[in-house]
């Protein structure tokens, strides 16, 4: 390598515990060093040595349109000319929230965060302030943010589904174990007839997009809702990747159901940090200063980042066509990879779901990185540094098996 990304590596080794963050740390366990990006534009990103890649990181976080979109460039450059102000509230901040509300049906009111880590963390404490119970039901897998063991370890009686605890899976077949764990409503109601007056809130990615995308089978969470509803417990939609991904109100979007809370971030900032909790006004009216929950941030619905991210939502809701669009491709590319496994015979499969998709490889079967055995390894980095040398940029993922993760823009469909 010798080159400027893996000096900023061994850097980063020094002076930030673990190095540098969460989907970039895979590359070490696949005999890689990350990339550190130089400039972005559209589907491409340049490293700071200067190889551009495609990228298929950015539209699985915060992109819809591709990187620097210039909309929202130029939105943000115009607040920055304004001088954007701090300590007043911000107009944008009462737009975007209309604008939310307009967008998502079971949002009736919004509070606007900086991530959605804290989003989700807000969402589950106003849910132990509306019901007063403690007890918050978690599916294995699902990932709310790095508030994920405060959550657990809180102290105030989590009951989990799974280990609560853990990113990822417990069993090799990561495919079926998964969607087994996911679909198993008979667990669910274990767990309510245990303690039948103490749970809060069931929390669940609708598409569990962080532990390789696992879809509900029909009729699971309109099941959930139902026992949540039967046991007096609410239900949030953690929607911070789902939302404005899968169409312009999240998952909800493409069902009928309504959940009590749901939690936002990622797109919602329009690479900017923006995170919001929203629903039904009854619960949400808890927030101060009427109710007993207070909630503010310094820097919550700051003019800055509430600027990119209704420029991001304007844009939604300016082209239509782009879900319709976006699950086309979703499905040609699925498609498309799933003919090439066959063809090459590599055990693997693709989840697919709109815009976001998944590949497996079910020949390497590891239970954690530590117990990587180093053919698994390699023969997993084969696979990723090919993909790195050819230009591809797509985050490793690993927990039982290995696989890789994206999500199309629309910058992609232009190429
Ligand atoms: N919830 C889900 C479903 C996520 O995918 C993530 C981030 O990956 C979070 C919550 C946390 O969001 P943030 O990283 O903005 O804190």
């Amino acid at each position: 390598m010798g080159s400027l990304s893996a000096s900023y590596f061994e850097r980063a080794q020094e002076v930030i515990p673990g190095g540098v963050n969460s989907p970039v740390r895979a590359f070490k366990s696949v005999g890689g060093s990350p990339l550190f990006i130089q400039s972005a534009k559209g589907a491409y990103l340049k490293d700071v040595d200067g190889k551009e890649y495609i990228d298929l990181i950015g539209s699985w976080g915060p992109m819809l349109f591709g990187q620097a979109h210039p909309t929202i460039e130029n939105a943000v450059r115009e607040a920055l000319s304004n001088g954007f102000s701090f300590g007043a509230p911000s107009y944008n901040e009462v737009l975007i929230a209309e604008k939310i509300v307009s967008m998502i049906p079971s949002i009736e009111k919004v509070r606007l965060v900086n991530s959605g880590t804290e989003a989700t963390m807000a969402a589950i404490r106003l849910a132990r302030a509306y019901t007063k119970r403690d007890k918050i039901i978690k599916f294995e897998g699902c990932y709310h943010g790095h508030g994920d063991s405060f959550l657990i370890a809180a102290g105030s009686g989590v009951a989990t589904l799974g280990t609560p605890d853990s990113p990822g899976v417990t069993v090799s077949t990561a495919k079926d174990t998964l969607t087994a764990i996911y679909n198993d409503l008979s667990s669910l109601r274990n767990l309510f007839e245990a303690n039948p007056t103490d749970i809060s809130a069931v929390i669940l990615e609708p598409v569990v997009g962080n532990m390789g995308l696992v879809i509900p089978e029909p009729g699971f969470i309109e099941g959930i809702q139902q026992i949540c509803k039967s046991y007096g417990s609410l239900l949030i939609f953690d929607e911070v990747m789902t939302g404005f991904r899968l169409s312009s109100s999240g998952y909800q979007g493409l069902t009928d159901i309504q959940p009590d809370l749901t939690t936002l971030g990622k797109i919602i900032g329009g690479g900017l940090p923006v995170g919001a909790y929203g629903g039904k006004a009854e619960i949400m009216n808890m927030i101060a200063p009427s109710g007993p929950v207070y909630q503010a941030g310094t820097l919550s619905g700051n003019p800055l980042a509430t600027t990119a991210g209704l420029a991001m939502l304007n844009l939604i809701t300016d082209n239509p066509e782009v879900y319709p669009t976006l699950n086309q491709k979703g499905e040609y590319l699925a498609a498309g990879i799933r003919q090439q496994l066959m063809d090459l015979k590599i055990d693997g499969f693709v989840n697919q779901i709109g815009s976001m998709f998944t590949l497996f490889f079910t020949n390497i079967a590891v239970k954690n990185f530590s117990d990587a055995k180093t053919s698994d390894t390699a023969k997993f980095g084969v696979y990723f540094r090919e993909m790195l040398n050819q230009g591809v940029y797509l985050p490793p993922s690993q927990f039982e098996s290995w696989f890789l993760s994206a999500a199309l823009d629309q910058s992609h469909l232009d190429h």
